[in-house]
């Protein structure tokens, strides 16, 4: 073996447990094994029609050729629209930044504002690719555990005593990956003033924002204030609101130097999100947005079915999510941490769950509810006598 093969950076970092997991169940289901897959954090149904037509057309069109490295005009020109109309916050094309999935733009983000040791704040549980990408750009990922008392929400005090002369910058995520947790109004705007006060900036990842259940609304922090808005940086996509998790599109929104710098590194490294793709996310945005309503309506129902059947297994206990499409139930009480549960769930019961150890929780499992509701069943039934047994 050569041992000077691989960076430290790359050896300090570990693979992203819910794309191993997708994989080995979509694997096993491919070698003809009855699994029922919780893991994969991806919609269920196909991406809608006029979104996908928009794209056909535009291949057509000829619309194939390079874009500006940081994403086509038009398509800013629909994001700049959609964030002032939904969600209060004025900005030009020049905040805006599209990039090939929300996740490269977060970590993108990562790259432009930390230098060596630089300190992140980082709620636990958390999504898995927050500390890793943190760790690739030089920074330090601080965890700050939300207890599941307080619904898996960072409180005000956690987040000022987390903070140290190194501290850069505090990532939000509401609706949340992998509890379903959600601010409020009212906590978030605490946080980002606390935030804000102490220098840092706010990455807030908004990616499940139209994914909120019982008519609640999930708020933008960038709207509470002119001096919030100059310090914090929006990230949202196309994946989860409109089930295009393959097309790779996501984006940021912030001050002009952010956009600017991730600009410039999109052009010496990925160059511009594909240019027929773009064109989709333009129907996504400016199309009726009944799809959306139909799968949160879907979700919904999922959702009330898997807490309760979660919550009459002995050992299990399980909160409601707020939105998004994940459950976090607490299994501690079957006596398993949560890696030796989902490994044994995975070959005694075929069922594939991603341990929460992988979220900072160990006491928790993540079950994504973007399946059918037929397989929610049947995958239910399984955990049930699987818990039975142990
Ligand atoms: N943020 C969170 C919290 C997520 O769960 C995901 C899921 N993939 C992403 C960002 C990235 O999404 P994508 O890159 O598909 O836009
Ligand atoms: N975000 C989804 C999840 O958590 C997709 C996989 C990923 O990008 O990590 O499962």
């Amino acid at each position: 073996m050569n041992d000077k093969l691989l960076s430290d950076r790359i050896q300090n970092v570990s693979p992203s447990i819910t794309l191993a997991i997708t994989s080995k169940a979509k694997a096993m289901l491919k070698e003809g094994i009855d699994v029922v897959g919780f893991g994969a954090g991806e919609p269920d149904f196909d991406t809608p029609d006029h979104i996908k037509d928009a794209a056909k057309k535009a291949l057509d069109q000829g619309i194939t050729k390079y874009a500006p490295a940081s994403g086509s005009i038009e398509l800013k020109q629909a994001i700049v629209k959609k964030l002032k109309h939904e969600n209060g916050v004025d900005y030009t094309t020049a905040n805006v930044v599209i990039s090939c999935g929300a996740k490269h733009s977060l970590y993108n983000i990562m790259q432009v504002i930390c230098n060596p040791g630089d300190e992140v704040i980082i709620p636990a549980p958390y999504w898995v690719s927050y500390p890793e990408m943190v760790k690739l750009a030089g920074g330090k990922p601080v965890i700050v555990n939300a207890t599941e008392e307080n619904a898996f929400r960072l409180a005000p005090e956690q987040l000022q005593a987390a903070i140290t002369g190194n501290t850069k910058a505090l990532i939000i995520n509401s609706p949340s990956n992998p509890t379903g947790s959600m601010y409020d109004a009212g906590q978030l705007k605490q946080l980002a003033q606390i935030a804000v006060d102490n220098g840092l900036t706010i990455i807030s990842d908004e990616i499940y924002e139209r994914l909120v259940y019982d008519g609640g609304e999930a708020v933008s922090i960038a709207s509470f204030s002119a001096e919030i808005k100059q310090n914090t940086i929006t990230v949202n996509g196309f994946s989860k609101s409109y089930s295009m998790t393959g097309w790779r599109l996501g984006y940021l929104a912030g001050a002009e130097e952010i956009a600017a710098a991730v600009g410039k590194l999109q052009s010496q490294s990925t160059s511009n999100p594909t240019s027929f793709a773009m064109v989709g996310a333009i129907a996504a945005l400016e199309g009726s947005q009944d799809c959306v309503a139909e799968m949160l309506k879907a979700f919904d129902q999922r959702r009330h079915y898997i807490v309760d059947r979660l919550n009459n297994i002995p050992g299990v206990s399980c909160l409601m999510p707020d939105g998004a499409f994940y459950v976090f139930p607490n299994i501690s009480g079957t006596g398993l941490g949560s890696l030796e549960f989902c490994q044994r769930l995975l070959k005694d019961s075929n069922v594939a769950a991603v341990p929460g150890s992988g979220f900072g929780a160990d006491a928790n499992i993540r079950l994504s509810y973007a399946t059918s509701m037929e397989q929610i069943e049947k995958g239910i039934d399984r955990i049930e006598q699987f818990v039975k047994k142990i």
